[in-house]
Formats: C-alpha cells, sequence, structure tokens
C-alpha cells in the first residue's frame, strides 16, 4: 500500500466537483515489474474543464477508468461533489457514480433512431417528460432536425454531438472524455470539441478530458495537469505550462524546440552552434531547450551564436528559413521577408538565455522519476 503524501488534504467532503488524491494502481505484467500509477491527486471545480495530457501508454485512461469505478485503486481516494465514490473503506459501484463518459467511438445504437438513442439514456420511464427533455436536449446540441434519423445517416460531429445528449440525458455530475474527438478529421474536430465542451461549461458539468495532443490540451483546458510514467509531473494553467515547463516533455509542448545535451564545462554547454552559457557545472548531464520561435536571426558574426542556412523558402511576407549546423539538421525559423538569406551561407541567432530550459539529463539523475525539476538559464 503506498502511504499518501504528506502535506497533501484529504478529499474535502463538502467539496463540489472531483477530487482525486494520491490515486495508485497496478497492471501486472507476466514477467515484468507491469505498469503502476502512483500519487495521482487533482481537484476539479464545477464548470471547468481540465485535461489530462501525456504520451500514450503514461497512464490517462486507467485515471479515467478508477474515476468512473471500472477498476479499483490499489490506494488514494476519488469524491465527487463531497460524496466519497472509493477510498479504503468505500466503494460506489460505477452505475451509482452519476458520471458520464465519452469515448472516440461513440456507440450510438445503430438501430435506434437519434431520439430513442438519447432517451435510452434518460432517468424518468413518464412518456410526456421524456419527449419534453429529449427535445430539449436534441435543441441544445443542435440536431433537432435529426431526431427520427438512424445514426448512420449523421455525420461523425453529429453522431458525436447525439451522443452528448445522451450522455447529458443521465444528468451527470462529471463527464470524463477519452479522446473522445481523435476519430473526427482535423476541421470538424476544433468545431465539434468547442461545441461539447461550451454546452457542457454552460450546464455547469466538470469535465475531465484525456488527450496527448498538445494542441488540444492548449486549445480547451482551464488547467492542465500533465501526466508521464503513472505520475502528474506538472499541473497548471497554459502560461504556468509555457513559462515554466517542468519536465522536457513539456518544454516541447509549444511548437518545434531545439535539443542540446552534454556536459557544460565552465559554465558553458558546447553546442553546434555555439557554447551555450548554463548555471550546471561538473559531472551532472543537461539538456537545454530552447523554442525555435525565440530565435531570431542577426548579421552573422554579431551573435556568439551561428548556423548554415539550408533552404529559404519564400512565403510571401516572411521567409521560412531551414537551418543546419555541423551538418546537423535544427529546424526552421520564421524571418522577415526583407532580410535575404543566401542558401549555404552562415546566419548568427539571437535568443534571451532566460528563454531557454536547462533539465538534467540523462532522465532520472536527481531521484526523481521525471528527470528533477529544470533550473531556467539565469544569465
Ligand atoms: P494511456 O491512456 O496514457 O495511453 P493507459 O492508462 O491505457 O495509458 O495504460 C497505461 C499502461 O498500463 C500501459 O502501459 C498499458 O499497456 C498498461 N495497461 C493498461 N490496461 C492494462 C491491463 N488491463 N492490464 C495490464 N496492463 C494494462
Amino acid at each position: 500500500m503506498m502511504a499518501p503524501a504528506a502535506g497533501r488534504a484529504a478529499c474535502q467532503i463538502s467539496g463540489t466537483g472531483l477530487c482525486v488524491r494520491d490515486l495508485g494502481h497496478r497492471y501486472r505484467a507476466g514477467s515484468g515489474q507491469g505498469f503502476a500509477l502512483d500519487g495521482v491527486s487533482l481537484d476539479l471545480p464545477p464548470g471547468a474543464v481540465h485535461c489530462l495530457l501525456g504520451p500514450s501508454g503514461s497512464g490517462k485512461s486507467t485515471v479515467l477508468r478508477l474515476v468512473a469505478g471500472l477498476e479499483r485503486p490499489s490506494a488514494g481516494s476519488i469524491a465527487l461533489d463531497g460524496q466519497t465514490l472509493c477510498d479504503r473503506e468505500h466503494w460506489i459501484q460505477p452505475e451509482r457514480r452519476s458520471i458520464g463518459l465519452m469515448f472516440q467511438d461513440v456507440a450510438l445504437f445503430p438501430h435506434m433512431t437519434i431520439r430513442k438513442n438519447v432517451a435510452f439514456g434518460l432517468r424518468t420511464r413518464d412518456a410526456a417528460k421524456c419527449r419534453r427533455r429529449v427535445d430539449e436536449l436534441l435543441v441544445m446540441v443542435g440536431l433537432a432536425a435529426h431526431a427520427e434519423k438512424f445514426p448512420h445517416e449523421l455525420s461523425g460531429g453529429e453522431q458525436q454531438r447525439a451522443a452528448l445528449a445522451r450522455t447529458l440525458a443521465a444528468e451527470p455530475r462529471l463527464v470524463l472524455l477519452d479522446e473522445a474527438f481523435s476519430a473526427l478529421d482535423p476541421g470538424l474536430r476544433v468545431e465539434v470539441r468547442g461545441s461539447v465542451l461550451t454546452i457542457l461549461r454552460q450546464a455547469g458539468i466538470p469535465v475531465l478530458m484525456v488527450t496527448h495532443d498538445p494542441d488540444e490540451a492548449i486549445a480547451e483546458a482551464d488547467r492542465i495537469h500533465v501526466i508521464e510514467d503513472g505520475r502528474i509531473t506538472q499541473s497548471g494553467s497554459v502560461s504556468q505550462l509555457y513559462r515554466s515547463p517542468a519536465t522536457r516533455f513539456v518544454a516541447g509542448f509549444f511548437g518545434p524546440v531545439l535539443r542540446f545535451r552534454g556536459c557544460p564545462e565552465d559554465g558553458q554547454l558546447a553546442t553546434p552552434i555555439g557554447p551555450i552559457p548554463v548555471s550546471r557545472d561538473g559531472q551532472q548531464g543537461v539538456e537545454v531547450v530552447l523554442r525555435t520561435r525565440d530565435l531570431a536571426p542577426v548579421a552573422a558574426g554579431k551573435s556568439p551564436w551561428r548556423a548554415t542556412v539550408l533552404a529559404c523558402r519564400d512565403l510571401g511576407d516572411r521567409c521560412r528559413v531551414e537551418l543546419a549546423a555541423e551538418g546537423e539538421r535544427l529546424g526552421d525559423i520564421h524571418v522577415p521577408s526583407s532580410l535575404a538569406h543566401r542558401v549555404g551561407g552562415e546566419i548568427g541567432l539571437a535568443f534571451d538565455p532566460g528563454a531557454m530550459f536547462v533539465f538534467p539529463w540523462p532522465e532520472g539523475l536527481n531521484n526523481s522519476k521525471n528527470g528533477g525539476i529544470p533550473s531556467r538559464a539565469n544569465h
């Protein structure tokens, strides 16, 4: 049994919304150690949209399954609107939790009309009340004109909204979305996701949304919980994650980055673009992460950092310049069209060292599973 992390308050019984504390779970593998979820805690207030974001296999769906009651945790507690759903002494069955689950596969009944599919989720069996409530829900999700159609007669986005109406029919206290929009094509995905989340926000229903796509989390979440290898490594708003990423993974969320690894000497890390000052020294290896959007072109020789122009593409108002250094492709930067760049020539690179991030490398140093707390370069 895992000990609760020190200093964390237990779930407040009087609190509203979802409260998860020190959740642990283990899957046994045939031979190896298996997967472990460890010390997962989060608070989700009513009407808020929180994202659980992590790479494939990091434990996102496991957290949702535990909250929904589809699996029983080995440690920790979950409470919803002040009611303990599970801890060492309590266990509420999944069908009694009033939690709506939406997956990528909308799973509408194919032999039922949209009206009947939505009515299936209702608690009441009073025919008049049923009809009124289904009409209300179909108006809410913009499908009033499709009530008598069958699922196969609806587009993917319309089916997703029908699934939302069916979920709302059950009056959930919480909605869990597990990669619910990833089957939709990109344009439709943004539109359907936006309308589904707007409806849930207006209904005041808290939403915990699982995704592996940072853009989705950045676009929709009030708060992002980053999960890596079964642990939450950072929770915060988009701007907190942008300004102070706690891990290498988070530092890469906001567009392309350059990563340089090695052991700094005399306060400098030797990199293909030139020596970069870092505050860590000695045996400790580091990874320096630099967002390419923070790189500005300057005349060669005007900066200690430089690269070779591999290619230059005119985009009208600006150029996309592909950079390389020491024979290695680095990435692209955008520069004003007025600054011509000769392919094969050198370009100087300027950046604010305060905008780069330094992490211990390799991961696992500093006795931390996630690679330790980063330090911003400080010069
Ligand atoms: P994610 O949703 O982040 O992709 P999951 O929560 O589905 O990750 O899975 C986390 C890890 O647990 C994965 O390594 C997966 O293979 C493993 N896992 C998931 N379900 C089971 C299970 N029923 N039995 C054993 N291992 C499982």
